[in-house]
């Protein structure tokens, strides 16, 4: 079934702060939440599968996609290359809702041509705890998480874009945190109009719970 009002999450966040762990509890506990799988130029990390947390390609065959404007918004970021592709907002339709995880590049692009998206930004507690969660995540050498923790404090100076601002300190609070905004925003009365509307259609088809007038 077709669903035109699929909420479009985008979460982003300074590399480290918990984005990954965070939509994947979310997605975990709420049915028929998509992922958005981007293309990177990135290596994979351990763990990591093609198709599932990136399609993985080459910088040659990336700028080829670009070429075909297979993107909906692309952009560098740690001097990797990463997008998202029009197939995959695509998938919005036969979901309850759609996850981007991207930066805040690719989150002014998505909002640009997508206002109804909702964005949230993930800040880590203290800087002194997200460099310590990016050295802990162990996947990357230590030259990559210097990179990576200075990068993030050009980042958070973004967090005005967003529609959301939530602190991932406790990871169980955290997570109540974003369900929350989930469920808020899927309440949101633009997004359930259709289904409201659907509802007096149907209650003026067949009389709702109006009795006909008895003939004089
Ligand atoms: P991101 O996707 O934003 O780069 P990750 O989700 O990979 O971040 O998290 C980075 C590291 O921090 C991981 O090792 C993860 O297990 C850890 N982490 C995430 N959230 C918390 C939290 N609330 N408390 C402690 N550690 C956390
Ligand atoms: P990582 O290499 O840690 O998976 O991701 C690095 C950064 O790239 C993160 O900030 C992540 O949100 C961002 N990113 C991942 N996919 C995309 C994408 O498709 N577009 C943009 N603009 N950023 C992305």
């Amino acid at each position: 079934m077709s669903n035109d009002d699929a909420l479009l999450l985008i979460v982003s966040s300074p590399s480290g702060a918990g984005k990954t762990t965070l939509t994947n509890a979310l997605r975990a506990s709420v049915p028929n939440l998509l992922f958005s799988v981007s293309h990177t130029t990135r290596k994979p990390r351990a763990g990591e599968v093609h198709g599932r947390e990136y399609y993985f390609v080459e910088r040659k065959e990336f700028e080829r996609l670009v070429r075909e404007d297979t993107f909906l918004e692309w952009a560098e970021v740690h001097g990797n290359l990463y997008g998202t592709s029009r197939a995959e907002i695509a998938r919005a339709s036969e979901a309850r809702g759609l996850i981007f995880d991207v930066d805040h590049q690719g989150a002014r692009q998505i909002k640009s041509t997508r206002p109804d998206a909702v964005a949230v930004f993930i800040l880590p507690p203290s800087m002194r705890i997200l460099e310590d969660r990016l050295r802990g995540r162990a996947s990357e050498d230590e030259a990559t998480v210097q990179k990576r923790y200075k990068v993030a404090l050009q980042e958070i100076q973004h967090y005005g874009l967003f529609d959301y601002v939530m602190v991932n300190d406790d990871l169980n609070a955290a997570i109540e945190k974003l369900r929350s905004i989930f469920y808020a925003e899927e309440c949101r009365r633009s997004r359930a109009a259709r289904t409201a509307e659907a509802l007096i259609a149907e209650g003026r088809g067949y009389g709702g719970t109006v009795p006909p007038r008895e003939a004089p």
